[in-house]
């Protein structure tokens, strides 16, 4: 057990055995045997490897009851398998926190998500995804405004976001994965709002339309359409623009990124989607993009990167109710004990640890 994660966590660190080697001040071919089971560490050595791999020690003695199934990478071609291997690990230790948070309720107040039953068993065509985009916001109580939040209304509805570090030029985009009945959800915390979102929105349409689909139906497809629909309805862009449009000035298109956090272009192809711009116009705005270099970056402010409060919240929680120890809470957040107990005293409230 303490082989298995000592490995695994060396690889949400992202480091070689001779990386690791390095930092911890012994043999490559120790750490392998550690790995191997051959040999044990002594209690200075593993708190030398947790702070290399920036886990608690703790980490290394939780027992190991997390697989993930269902898993859809966003990936583009050319991921390598090392970097799919840390999204993983890290993905791993953070679902495990989770359920040991979760294990700690009596019962934890928080249902997960379960597919609605409205939603139609088979799509034949992808502009049926318009209209279930609008009942799910119906049915979810969204109202027809910009999501303000949006990983506050996905861990709402029961799906658990986690971010991971990834780097913005890193290829990778997004995942969706269950843990036994709990739909998760991962993006990164290095790129922009509308990023996120489109790819919170993404996941959320593979999580609603898998196995849904229409074989004509490409479900990458399927999934960004859904995204945007979700993100932008047809009914607030038509309550916006009347039912057609002749062109679109550049400044509204970053105003409308700017209300509903989806990106210009994303905004562009949903004015088209919709059937208010003709595809004449979308390519030329396209064209201009290209050009501009603003397929790859929009000018302006970026949309602010998204945030999450529920698993620091239900740690707190716990606590409240003594359901959980300070040291357990400290030990959750991955936090030295000494700082969260300033933390939750108030003496400290920086940002850098929330
Ligand atoms: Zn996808």
């Amino acid at each position: 057990m303490l082989a298995t994660r000592l490995k695994r966590a060396r690889k949400a660190a992202n480091l070689s055995l001779r990386g690791a080697a390095d930092r911890v001040d012994v043999s490559h071919s120790a750490i392998k045997k550690y790995e191997d089971s051959k040999n044990v560490p002594n209690s200075t050595q593993l708190i030398k490897l947790a702070k290399a791999y920036g886990v608690r020690t703790e980490y290394f003695f939780r027992p190991i009851n997390i697989t993930l199934s269902g898993v859809e990478f966003r990936k583009r071609p050319g991921a390598t398998k090392k970097l799919l291997r840390k999204i993983e690990a890290e993905v791993l230790e953070q679902v495990e926190r989770w359920q040991e948070l979760v294990n700690l309720y009596p019962i934890f107040p928080i249902k997960s998500f379960t597919l609605p039953t409205s939603l139609p068993k088979y799509i034949t065509k992808l502009d049926e995804i318009e209209k279930i985009a609008e009942q799910l916001r119906k049915q979810w109580e969204l109202g027809n405004n910009p999501m303000a939040d949006f990983v506050d209304t996905l861990e709402t509805l029961g799906i658990w976001v986690l971010f991971t570090d990834i780097e913005n030029e890193e290829k990778f985009d997004g995942l969706m994965a269950y843990h036994n009945k709990q739909a998760i959800i991962v993006v990164s915390s290095n790129w922009t709002g509308d990023r996120q979102r489109f790819t919170l929105a993404h996941e959320l349409g593979h999580l609603l339309l898998h196995d849904r689909l229409d074989e004509k139906i490409d479900e990458e497809k399927a999934c960004n359409r859904f995204a945007s629909a979700f993100l932008l309805p047809q009914s607030a862009l038509y309550q916006h623009f009347g039912e057609t449009i002749r062109n679109v000035e550049l400044r509204e298109l970053y105003l409308l990124k700017q209300e509903f956090g989806l990106s210009m272009s994303a905004c562009l192809f949903r004015l088209h989607d919709t059937g208010l711009m003709s595809l004449t116009i979308l390519k030329s705005h396209f064209r201009q993009f290209k050009k501009k270099g603003w397929h790859q970056h929009e000018p302006g402010e970026p949309i602010p990167a998204e945030k999450s409060f529920l698993f620091k919240q239900m740690v707190y929680r716990a606590l409240a109710e003594g359901w959980s120890t300070e040291s357990k809470a400290a030990e959750l957040l991955n936090m030295p004990l000494s700082h969260f107990h300033q933390e939750r005293k108030l003496e400290v409230v920086d940002a850098a640890f929330d």
